[in-house]
């Protein structure tokens, strides 16, 4: 088991219709030490792989970006769910249905910030049916910059977005991916996944 898989079972909550609650570490308070673990496999996952831009969607996926973007020391850049009235930069626009506010979202980038040498680590909280990830994917192919990979913390494996993204021909790594889970005795399987290297906890960013 590693260290996410450990922090789920000792934090997580599992919700009706299959939602998986980690407020208490990434999705509402944001607990560093996890946050700067989850980067250090990351990189490892990814070495040899040429990353120049850190991409993901806002809010939770931030975080983990910011932590990912210091390791590399490349810029950040999220995408935006909400037009912001006083931008009036052009933008790249794609569209991502959300599965935990059941609404479709235009998701934008601003030109500026996506250009055609790019390649891009696409980093983010969750993945369950692929939307935001393909969202992401759409927007750096609209600059025509390059998917370096993408970098999931927490995947639902039941359904469809790993499997699909894959089939694609995706570079994606998961941190922990979720086989299955039972809100009624909360409890979880995780996918076995090669033995991973715990990050020492007491190692410096850089
Ligand atoms: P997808 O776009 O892959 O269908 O869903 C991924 C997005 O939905 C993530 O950015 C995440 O914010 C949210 N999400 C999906 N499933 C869960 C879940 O079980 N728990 C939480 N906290 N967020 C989820």
């Amino acid at each position: 088991m590693n260290f996410l898989e450990e922090k789920i079972l000792q934090d997580g909550v599992i919700k009706e219709g299959n939602i998986l609650k980690v407020d208490s570490f990434l999705n509402h308070q944001i607990d560093i030490d996890v946050m700067r673990q989850m980067a250090y496999e990351f990189k490892r996952r990814f070495h040899g792989v040429e990353v120049n831009k850190i991409l993901t969607i806002e809010a939770s996926g931030i975080a983990i970006a910011t932590l990912l973007g210091h390791l590399y020391d490349v810029p950040v850049v999220f995408a935006k769910k909400s037009q912001t009235a006083n931008s009036t930069d052009d933008k790249y626009v794609a569209q991502a249905y959300s599965f935990t506010h059941k609404k479709m979202n235009n998701v934008f980038i601003s030109k500026p910030y996506l250009n055609a040498t790019d390649k891009v680590l696409i980093v983010d909280d969750f993945l369950a049916d692929g939307q935001a990830a393909h969202a992401l994917i759409d927007l750096v192919h609209q600059a025509g910059a390059e998917v370096a990979g993408i970098g999931i913390a927490i995947e639902k494996g039941q359904q469809k977005g790993g499997s699909e993204l894959r089939a694609e021909g995706v570079r994606l790594e998961s941190l922990a991916i979720v086989e299955e889970m039972d809100w009624q005795t909360q409890t979880i399987k995780f996918r076995e996944q090669p033995v991973q290297k715990i990050a020492n906890q007491n190692l410096k960013l850089k």
